[in-house]
Order: C-alpha cells, then structure tokens, then sequence
C-alpha cells in the first residue's frame, strides 16, 4: 500500500515535499508541493516540461508526470519541514524510457528474475571550497600528504558532523570521516545497500553536503578534477550480488581466489569488457578525464586509474577486490548520474555473468610505476568523446540501458562536447598567442 503524502505529512510535522526526479546529465530536479495538496498531485503526478531538463525531448512534446515512490521518502535533517521524494517519471500514460532511475528500477527486476540481487556501496568525494569557489576555504590546510590530517578535519567539525550526523538520523549508518589526499577534501562513508537504495542515497547525499556547506557560509563541490595539482574526486563504487532475498552474498566463497565465488569473476569481466565504453557514464564531463590521465598530484598519487586492470588489496588498479565477497570499481566519479551509473554497473556485470567472460589473471604490481610489466592491458578513453564513440559502439550495453535512453544520452553529451569545443581555454591563450 502506498503511503498518502498529506497524512504522513500531518504526523512527522511536514510543510512541504520536494516531487523530485533526476534529468540525464544527473541534475536534481523538483517541484515543491504543498503538504495540503500532496496527496492530490501525488495521484495526478506532477507535471514537467521535459524539454525544461536535461532530456532529450522539444518544446512540443507533452508533459511529463511524475508520482513519487514513497519507498525514497527522506525529511530534510537540516530542514525537517521539508521531505524529499524522487519520483517515476512517465508520459503519455507510460514509464518514461529516457528517465534513468526508471531504468535502474527496471534492470533491478530483471537481475532480480534471474535470482540476483546488486548491493552496492558508494565513496563520494569532495571538496569543501570557498563560496566563490576559486579555492579551498581552509588557508591552513596546507599538508603535502594531507590525508587524514587530523587538525584539518576538525577546522571543518561543525560542518562535517552535521552531516554525520543527518546520516545517522536517517538509518543510513554512517562509520567514519576523513579528511582525504588532496586539501580541503573529504570522505564519509555509510553501509551499502540495494543499488536503487544506494542510487537515491548517492542523489540525495550531494544534495545534502551542499546544502549543509552552504548554511555554514562553505560551498562544497563533487568536480572530478577542481584543482589541477590536488587529488580529484571519485566515487569509487563497492559491489556485491545477492540472492533476491538479501540474504547470501554470491560474490563470496571462501574456496574461491581472495575469496571471491565464480559468478564475481565473471562480473570483473563484463566490469573490464565494457569499462571503456561505460566511462560516458561512469566519466561523465569533459573534467573527468582530467582526474583519471592525471600526473602524479603534490601528495605523490591521484589514486585514480588509468588502464583497465585488476588486482587484490591494491589500490593501483581499476578493479581492486578489497576484502572477500565483494569488488570495488575506482574509476567512476561524481559527474556520473547516480541511477546510470549504478545500472552501467549492474548491466556490464550481468552481462560477465551470462556469458561467464574471464578477467584474465590478477596483476599483482603497483599500476602506477610498474606498468611496464603489465603486458598488453587496455587504457581508458582519454577524454569524453572518445568514450561517447565506444559507448555508441556498444550495443549490448545501450540494448541494456535501452535504445532510446541510450540514444538521448549520446546526443546530450554530444552537445555537450560541441559546447566545449567552442570554448577557448586560458591554457590555449598562454599557449597560442605568440604561435
Ligand atoms: P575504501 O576506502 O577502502 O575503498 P571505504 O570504507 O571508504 O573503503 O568504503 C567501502 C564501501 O564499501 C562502503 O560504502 C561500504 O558500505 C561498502 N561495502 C562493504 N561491504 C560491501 C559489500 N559486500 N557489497 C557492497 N558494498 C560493500
Ligand atoms: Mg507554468
Ligand atoms: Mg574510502
Ligand atoms: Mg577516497
Ligand atoms: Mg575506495
């Protein structure tokens, strides 16, 4: 039974709910909906101008509906008044195909059909930067090697408690903080869940730093790669398959090498078959490719990968399994829309998995400065376009995520790349001026 909004409003002391959906590009997007009428919009849908948002449609096309799926329901922490709700997206009386939590939630029943369930558990990065955002806001936190500096995260307690904080209030279970490897950035990780739980978690969890950055005077920023010298921000993804029930993890086996089972292996290699045409996801901005090509940043590593390899404990790698039973992905980062890349993720695997594709043998060697041992291994795209042309390529991965999403997703982002093409960059100018 669903739950009527303007009831449970009256109980928990809500003014309003944000009817939320996220475009393509990852964007939050909301109407803020009187408790009153809640419960009438919430049947009705509240209605969008699709082509308002980052999707694929023209100003002709009709309205798109959207009914809030009350599984996702969270009161703001910092602003309990408020309640966000992201919602299914439809027109024309149908699930709409081009939005990507309807997709995530789609790719979710099938595994679920074929007896797999995909947990997963996020490490979004970020920085906490001045309002002007032309810098860190902490003149002192100046370490070369500023990981888990311990001053440093205290000069930033007021804000990075509130959010702990928030977290713990809303079951997420939060277990630790640091202050990460480039200054002024940080890292709070919580305890994963079913990819659709950690997809929302993942849209609300920026939202929130934000937010929260802001009332403090900061401003916080998820940008793959804000400062060239400094570490850039990932969001490495943890992954483990279980049965539908939640209850056996099928990535274990105590048997099985660095115990993980069979059916893991064969995910690392859908994960390594699809990863160069999947970084159009995982590696959604022109600045992503910034982060994982980087040099070597001030604090010796970017701790970003740049081949598509595996190893065991081994932080060099694209694939590293960290512990039994689970694997965790380095390469994705914060530009990627939260639900497509939690669906890539799950489609490239159960792609492994049904064919039973072998990842090859593990590389034991620090990636970084050891390379040359690798042998023939494959590099990633070293920019946007060219991993928009792979995905494009990629027919078992855009027949996944469905044509039509996939096909308004290349062409936003083919936009996107003819945008920046017409811009003139700084380094152009110091470069090129006296050519
Ligand atoms: P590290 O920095 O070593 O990569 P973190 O502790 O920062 O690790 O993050 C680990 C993430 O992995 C957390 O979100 C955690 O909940 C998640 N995780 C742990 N076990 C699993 C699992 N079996 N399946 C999916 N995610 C998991
Ligand atoms: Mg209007
Ligand atoms: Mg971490
Ligand atoms: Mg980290
Ligand atoms: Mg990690």
């Amino acid at each position: 039974m669903t739950m009527d909004l303007t009831d449970h409003a009256e109980k928990h002391g809500i003014k309003f709910f944000l009817f939320n959906f996220t475009d393509l590009t990852g964007t939050q997007r909301a109407k803020l909906v009187p408790a009153g009428t809640a419960s009438r919009i919430q049947k009705n849908g509240a209605g969008f101008a699709p082509f308002a948002s980052w999707l694929d449609y023209t100003p002709a096309h009709p309205d798109m509906l959207v009914t809030p799926d009350t599984n996702s329901l969270i009161q703001l922490p910092w602003k309990p008044d408020v309640a966000w709700v992201a919602g299914d997206c439809w027109m024309d009386g149908e699930l709409l195909a081009q939005s990507p939590r309807n997709i995530l939630k789609k790719l979710q029943g099938e595994s679920f059909e074929h007896g797999m369930l995909m947990k997963s558990g996020v490490e979004p990065e970020f920085h906490i930067i001045s309002p002007d955002g032309l810098d860190i806001s902490d003149a002192r936190d100046t370490q070369m090697k500023p990981c888990y500096d311990q001053s440093a995260i205290m000069r930033r307690i007021d804000v990075i408690s509130e959010i702990s904080l928030a977290m713990t209030q809303l079951g997420w279970n939060p277990y630790q903080n640091d202050h990460e490897d480039a200054n002024g950035q940080f890292e709070i990780n919580w305890d994963f869940n079913d990819a659709l739980t950690t997809a929302d978690q993942l849209a609300f969890f920026k939202f929130m730093v934000k937010s929260i950055a802001e009332n403090h005077g900061l401003r916080a920023t998820f940008m793959p790669k804000p400062f060239s010298h400094l570490t850039g921000n990932g969001c490495h993804v943890h992954i483990s398959m279980w049965s539908p029930d939640g209850e056996t993890n099928l990535f274990s086996d105590p048997a099985g090498e660095l115990g993980l089972s069979e059916s893991g292996y064969h995910f690392i290699g859908g994960l390594l078959q699809h990863s160069q045409s999947m970084a159009a996801i995982t590696n959604a901005t022109v600045n992503s490719y910034k982060r994982i090509n980087a040099a070597p940043t001030l604090s010796g590593a970017t701790w970003s990968p740049s081949s598509i390899t595996y190893g065991g404990n081994n932080r060099t790698h694209m694939i590293r399994i960290p512990d039994e039973g689970r694997i965790e992905h380095r390469l994705p980062d914060n530009s990627a829309n939260p639900y497509l890349l939690m669906a890539s993720i799950l489609a490239a695997g159960l792609d492994g998995i049904k064919k039973k594709t072998q990842p090859g043998k593990r590389l034991d060697i620090n990636m970084y400065s050891e390379s040359h041992l690798a042998g023939e291994v494959k590099k990633l795209p070293l920019n946007l376009l060219d991993a928009i042309r792979t995905f494009d390529d990629n027919t078992v991965l855009k027949q996944a995520l469905g044509n039509e999403l996939s096909q308004a997703y290349i062409n936003l982002k083919n936009a996107e790349w003819d945008r920046y093409s017409q811009s003139i960059s700084d380094w152009e100018r110091e470069t090129t001026l006296d050519c």
